[in-house]
């Protein structure tokens, strides 16, 4: 696994370096905007990690650029700020997951671990399982046609099972890919938002799409004895 770290502290570029190359990974390290782009160009890593504030331009020019040469490889985001409109853009600009500055290690490899696990992710911007479509950039959702009101929470819920056709998602991958770091409710909030979706967007049809695996968790996909 070959790694692209673009980040113009010295001290925390190094730090990361070691504790990824502690792992075994392979680690370019790149110090500022253009140099980071020039690599990304260059080689396809396995993953990037992108500062956001560098010299040069910013992360956010980097992501945008990267993104446009290649729609597969995942980009961590760090970052000192926090702000969540800046999150959002980068997020829609692509980004895979984000850190916030202090960060501990554990939580670093962790992500870089989840990152590399997910392998190649759809970007497409029309999801469609069966009859249903999920339009990412709109959010909006349709069956056979029929447009389905969704309120945030269950579209983001539906979003994340349909990035993932055909796979079962634990109630656990299923609160960190929909709720926040903040949320520390029950994993039941899970089924009771399947419930609220199941009532929208499989009841009124024939073909029920949403699959409940006992003792697992849930996946989006016409079932094989449908
Ligand atoms: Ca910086």
């Amino acid at each position: 696994m070959r790694m692209l770290l673009v980040e113009d502290e010295t001290k925390v570029s190094e730090l990361v370096a070691r504790a990824l190359r502690a792992e075994r990974y392979a680690v370019d390290v790149a110090v500022d905007g253009p140099s980071g782009w020039e690599m990304a160009e260059a080689f396809n890593y396995d993953l990037i990690i992108v500062d956001l504030m560098l010299p040069g331009f910013g992360g956010g020019e980097l992501l945008r650029r990267i993104r446009r040469k290649d729609q597969q490889v995942p980009i961590l985001i760090l970052t000192a700020r926090d702000a969540t409109a800046e999150k959002v853009a980068n997020f829609e600009a692509g980004a895979d997951d984000y850190l916030t500055k202090p960060f501990a290690f554990a939580e670093l490899m962790m992500r870089v671990k989840a990152l590399l696990r997910r392998g190649p992710v759809t970007r497409a911007s029309v999801l469609r399982v069966a009859d249903l479509e999920v339009d990412r950039l709109s959010q909006q959702v349709r069956r056979a046609g029929r447009k389905i009101e969704l309120t945030p929470k269950e579209y983001a819920l539906l979003e994340y099972l349909a990035t993932n056709p055909g796979r079962v998602l634990s109630r656990t991958m299923i609160i960190e890919h929909v709720w926040d770091q903040s949320f520390e409710g029950l994993t039941n909030i899970v089924d009771v938002y399947v419930r609220h979706l199941r009532s929208k967007m499989d009841d009124p049809f024939p073909v029920k799409l949403i699959r409940t695996v006992r003792g697992v968790g849930y996946g989006l996909g016409e079932s094989p004895e449908a």
